[in-house]
C-alpha cells in the first residue's frame, strides 16, 4: 500500500481533529489517538472513512510508557508504516497560581505534556529514522505561545510545559534531520476548543477575544493547515522551525 500513514496524540477531539480531517482530504491514513472518550474517536473515525478515508481510533494515554508502545504497536499492525506523527495530545489545569500548584499538579502536567512527548517522538523516530532502518518522515510538536508569555495567574506550569516543548523541538530536530526526520513544532494561540472547559472555562476562547490583535480567536483548522504543511515534501527545509499562530498576540 502507497499511501502514507500518520499518528496524530488527541487527535480525536479539537486542534488534533482538525488535523485528523486534513489529513485524510491530503490522502494520508489516519491513526486517531485518545486517552477516555472512545464516543469521539470513533464518530471522528467513521466521518473519515464515511468521505472516503482510511482511519484507525487507537486507545492510549500518552503519559504511560506501556501504553505508548502499545498504541504504536497498533498502528504498526494496521498500516505497517510510519511517515508522519504529531505530538498534539495536551492538557490544562484550573486557573490557579504558581503558590497554590501542588506537586501532583506540576507532575501530571509535565508528564502528559512533556515526558508524553517525548515517548511519543522516541517511538516515532525508532520507526522513521534512517539510522534504525527506517524511511524517513516528518513530526510535528504542539506547543503554546503560552511558552512565551507565562501564563501568570492562570496556568504557569502549562506554560512551562511548552516551553519544554520548545526546546525538544530544536533539540530533537537537530538530533534527526541527518536521519531523514524532520522536526518542527506549531505554537497555537487562543483557539476555540474545548481545553478552556477542560480547565473550567468554558467562555475563555471568546472572553479573551478583545487581547487578540486579530479580534477573535483561530480555528482549528488553521493550525491544522499549517501542520499539514509542515509534514509536507513543501517544507523540505524546515527544520526546527516553530510557526506562531496567534493571530499577532
Ligand atoms: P482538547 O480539545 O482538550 O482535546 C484534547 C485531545 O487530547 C483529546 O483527543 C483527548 O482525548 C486527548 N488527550 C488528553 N489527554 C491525553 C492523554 N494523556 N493521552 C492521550 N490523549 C490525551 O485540546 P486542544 O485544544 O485541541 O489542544 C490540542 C493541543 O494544542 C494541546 O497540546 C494544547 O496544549 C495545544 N494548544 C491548544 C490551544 C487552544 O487554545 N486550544 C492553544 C495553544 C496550544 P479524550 O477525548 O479521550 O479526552
Amino acid at each position: 500500500m502507497d499511501k502514507k500513514a500518520l499518528l496524530v496524540t488527541g487527535g480525536s477531539r479539537g486542534i488534533g481533529a482538525a488535523i485528523c480531517r486534513q489529513a485524510s482530504r491530503a490522502g494520508y491514513r489516519v491513526a486517531i489517538n485518545y486517552a477516555s472518550n472512545q464516543v469521539a474517536a470513533e464518530a471522528l473515525v467513521a466521518e473519515i472513512k464515511a468521505a472516503g478515508g482510511e482511519a484507525l481510533a487507537v486507545k492510549g494515554d500518552v503519559g504511560n510508557e506501556t501504553q505508548v508502545v502499545a498504541m504504536f504497536e497498533a498502528v504498526d499492525r494496521a498500516f505497517g508504516r510510519l511517515d508522519a506523527f504529531v505530538n498534539n495530545a495536551g492538557i490544562v489545569d484550573a486557573r490557579a497560581r504558581v503558590d497554590e500548584m501542588s506537586a501532583a499538579r506540576v507532575e501530571r502536567m509535565m508528564r502528559v505534556n512533556v515526558v508524553g512527548s517525548f515517548l511519543c517522538a522516541r517511538e516515532a523516530v525508532k520507526r522513521m529514522s534512517t539510522r534504525h532502518g527506517g524511511k524517513g518522515g516528518a513530526i510535528v510538536n504542539i506547543s503554546s505561545i503560552a511558552a512565551r508569555l507565562g501564563g501568570p495567574g492562570e496556568y504557569v506550569d502549562y506554560a512551562a510545559s511548552k516551553g519544554a516543548i520548545d526546546t525538544f523541538t530544536i533539540g530533537l530536530a537537530r538530533e534527526v534531520a541527518g536521519e531523514g526526520v524532520r522536526v518542527n513544532a506549531v505554537s497555537p494561540g487562543i483557539i476555540d476548543t474545548e481545553i478552556h472547559a477542560s480547565g473550567g472555562q468554558p467562555d475563555r476562547a471568546e472572553r479573551l477575544r478583545g487581547i487578540i490583535p486579530l479580534q477573535r480567536p483561530g480555528k482549528t483548522k488553521e493550525i491544522a493547515n499549517a501542520v499539514l504543511w509542515l509534514l509536507s515534501d513543501e517544507a523540505s527545509y524546515a527544520v526546527g522551525a516553530n510557526l506562531e499562530l496567534g493571530g499577532g498576540r
